[in-house]
């Protein structure tokens, strides 16, 4: 398991993003620390910047500004194949439309995700039918696209916990369910990443869920904190 006690999970420190052609950042997060499997919701208004931060968490993209640590490892310092083999050992990323393989099987989907991990890939089969087992996909051939909106969700989970990450990064992850598999999806997410032991940041605009988590924080836009700070 790539994650250290040692170090906190994630810690960012004066991050700042403003994409190419903007006069201003899209985010700024002075600060923000998560500690090994701690749960943590971020909610912000659309366009607040959720899916900017994870994108820069996730090495994605590089930040304009400031540091993002991973496990203690800055992404950014890492290039190319490195990079992407940090990626895929140490983060499991949860989307809302979830960028599952289409006509590949729900094993497939996940095993694409334990090409990154140490497990022999002899082994990948049974993991990945486990998992999916663990979050009621009894079906591990079927494609994709012939499963319901709410078990694409779980394959989608199934995928992220694949490698055993230290973080599990979720962008919206209920926002295409109706409001009953809304909450089995983050049940099922929450309860994955605790008996994996992955922390697990979660960014949403929705804000029935905050009290499941171990900790909510909110994010402002840059033009918003500035409001703030103005006393308006
Ligand atoms: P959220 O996920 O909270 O809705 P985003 O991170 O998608 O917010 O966007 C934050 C801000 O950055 C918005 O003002 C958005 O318009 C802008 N933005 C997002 N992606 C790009 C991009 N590729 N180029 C320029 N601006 C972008
Ligand atoms: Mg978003």
């Amino acid at each position: 398991m790539p994650s250290d006690q040692s170090h906190p999970v994630l810690a960012i420190s004066g991050l700042e993003h403003r994409y190419a052609h903007e006069p201003i950042p899209a985010i700024k997060v002075p600060e923000l620390t998560l500690q090994p499997a701690q749960q943590l919701v971020l909610t912000g208004s659309s366009g607040s910047g959720k899916s900017t931060l994870l994108h820069l968490i996730a090495g994605l993209m590089d930040p304009t500004a400031g540091t993002i640590l991973v496990s203690g490892t800055n992404p950014h310092q890492l290039r190319g194949h490195t990079r992407d083999r940090f990626r895929g050992r140490t983060l499991g990323m949860v989307f809302q439309t979830h960028h599952l393989l289409m006509g590949f099987s729900a094993e497939e989907n996940v095993m694409a995700a334990l090409m990154f991990s140490d497990i022999p890939r002899g082994a990948h089969g049974a993991r990945s039918r486990a998992l999916l087992d663990s979050l009621g996909i009894t079906t591990p051939t079927r494609r994709v696209e012939q499963l319901s909106i709410g078990q694409q969700q779980r394959v989608a989970i199934a995928r992220a916990l694949a490698c055993d990450p230290a973080l599990v990064l979720a962008d919206e992850p209920t926002a295409s369910l109706d409001p009953d598999n809304a909450e089995v999806a983050l049940d099922l997410l929450q309860q994955a990443c605790r008996s994996s032991g992955a922390a697990l940041l979660c960014v949403t605009h929705d804000r029935r869920f905050l009290d499941r988590f171990d900790r909510a924080e909110h994010l402002l836009a840059p033009h918003e904190q500035l409001q703030k700070a103005g006393g308006a």
